[in-house]
């Protein structure tokens, strides 16, 4: 395995001033995929006083639970103290910690096989639990058992579906039949911990493992409106799947990316609520994208999600499935709604959405999208009007012209705007000056 310079360096300080240190965890195991670590951490036997004398420039990260951050080059590295967990309380880290002097009581504290290997070039690879193993096999197995693991820390089964999706693995047998039974004790973990691995779960390669969450009964803790997703029948010829089989899809159709994978998770979240089914048994779901903005934002909420995330998520379940005819008027209007910095991802919301569908008008359905977002293309290459200080007269002019200074700048402003952007060649100085005249009047 080879260690990056500094990471080496650490260590060879540490062992150098008669401490063990090893890389751990999850740089380890990415280093054994193939893949390249997005961070090393480094677990030692030095107490924390210790690790802080040996290093110029440090960090206390976590001091209380052994964490000091070691600054080389401009990068951070965690360096923790060998320690054993008490009862997981908080956010990252137990409420308590014992040190120890044993990399092996270290090792076993962590959740899974493959996450508890530790690596330097003295010892080689040290792995006690055979996750070694488990990797080649892609398998997600508890260290020790399941049943006290997952009752230690609830958030470790979620993990457990969490790093499954991102490396496409399975979970061991015992792993998921303790899930199964202790799935309801997930209530006792922070919004905050489960938010994080729930994003890392759906920005995965793997997003339709949300269905195992479900499954294992964890999204009944946290996420209840899913359940009802996924037995919601549509009796539609749009659809072939139920609302959540459909929702799974279109996650898998977009990029990995937070909000656009937020957003198709969320998109039909009220059609559980808003269905109706008429006289010959067709299913309809009116007025579910505003009632769905609505749900998101309570979901989100509850999950403890920036306010910039859910703003964006709910104007993007609002608006997908606004079908305006497209002419150049209608656009700059949903132009103006969506925001322009939204747009493009509503395009790519509305592409995963008919993905996901049946096939009944697909290539229509592809076809209407194509042609809004051409028309979207030429308003922005013709540069048209769309926002107050687009105008060619700005709140200086009006009041120069004998506006009083207040709330009757905007309105003007806004009345002008709102003929403009039905007709951009109106955009001229003349033109309005004129209309604020007339206005005047
Ligand atoms: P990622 O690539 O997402 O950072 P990771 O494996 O590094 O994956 P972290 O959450 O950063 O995951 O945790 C680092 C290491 O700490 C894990 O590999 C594991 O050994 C241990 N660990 C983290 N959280 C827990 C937990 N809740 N219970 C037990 N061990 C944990
Ligand atoms: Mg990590």
């Amino acid at each position: 395995m080879n260690l990056p310079a500094d990471v080496q360096n650490i260590i060879s300080i540490l062992e150098s001033n008669g401490h063990e240190a090893y890389a751990v965890g999850g740089c380890v195991r990415d280093c054994i995929l193939g893949k390249v670590p997005h961070d090393w951490d480094i677990t030692t036997s030095a107490l924390p006083q210790q690790v802080k004398a040996l290093f110029a420039r440090t960090f206390d990260t976590g001091i209380e639970h052994g964490t000091v951050t070691v600054l080389l080059n401009g990068v951070g590295y965690e360096v923790t103290t060998y320690r054993v967990d008490g009862k997981y309380e908080d956010g990252r880290h137990p409420k308590e910690v014992t040190f120890t002097a044993s990399l092996e009581e270290d090792l076993k504290r962590r959740d899974f096989t493959i996450n508890a290997m530790a690596y330097n070039d003295s010892q080689g690879l040290v792995d006690l639990f055979g996750g070694k193993e488990d990797l080649d096999n892609g398998i997600i197995k508890a260290v020790g058992d399941p049943m006290e693991r997952f009752t230690e820390d609830a958030l470790r089964m979620l993990r457990a579906l969490r790093f499954s999706a991102q490396l496409d693995f399975t979970i061991e047998e015992n792993t998921v039949e303790a899930i199964r039974k202790l799935a309801p004790t997930l209530d006792r973990i922070s919004a905050e911990r489960i938010q994080v691995e729930i994003i890392k779960l759906i920005t995965s390669d793997h997003p339709d493992r949300l269905l195992d969450v479900y499954e294992t009964g964890l999204t009944k803790v946290f996420f209840p409106e899913f359940d009802q997703m996924i037995t919601c029948e549509q009796n539609t010829k749009h659809h072939a799947y139920t609302v959540g089989m459909h929702t799974l899809k279109a996650m898998e159709a977009i990029a990995p990316e937070k909000v656009l994978r937020l957003t198709m998770m969320l998109h039909d979240i009220a059609k559980p609520v808003c269905k109706v089914t008429d006289e010959n048994g067709h299913d309809h779901f009116k007025g579910h994208p505003t009632k769905g903005a609505e749900m998101a934002k309570e979901i989100m909420r509850r999950l403890k999600f920036d306010n910039d995330t859910i703003n964006k998520v709910c104007n993007l379940v609002k608006n997908h499935d606004d079908r305006p005819e497209v002419n150049p008027r209608n656009v700059r209007r949903m132009i103006i709604r969506v925001g322009q910095e939204n747009f493009m991802d509503l395009m790519a919301v509305k592409r995963a959405d008919t993905s996901a569908q049946s096939s009944f008008e697909r290539d229509e359905k592809y076809a209407y999208i194509d042609s809004l977002e051409a028309m979207y293309q030429q308003i922005m290459a013709d540069n048209d009007c769309l926002r107050i200080k687009d105008l060619k007269i700005n709140g200086k002019d009006l009041i120069s012209m004998g506006v009083p200074q207040g709330q009757k700048i905007g309105e003007i402003l806004n009345a002008l705007l709102n003929e403009v952007v039905d007709s951009p060649e109106l955009n001229e100085r003349d033109y309005l000056v004129n209309r604020v005249k007339d206005m005047l009047q």
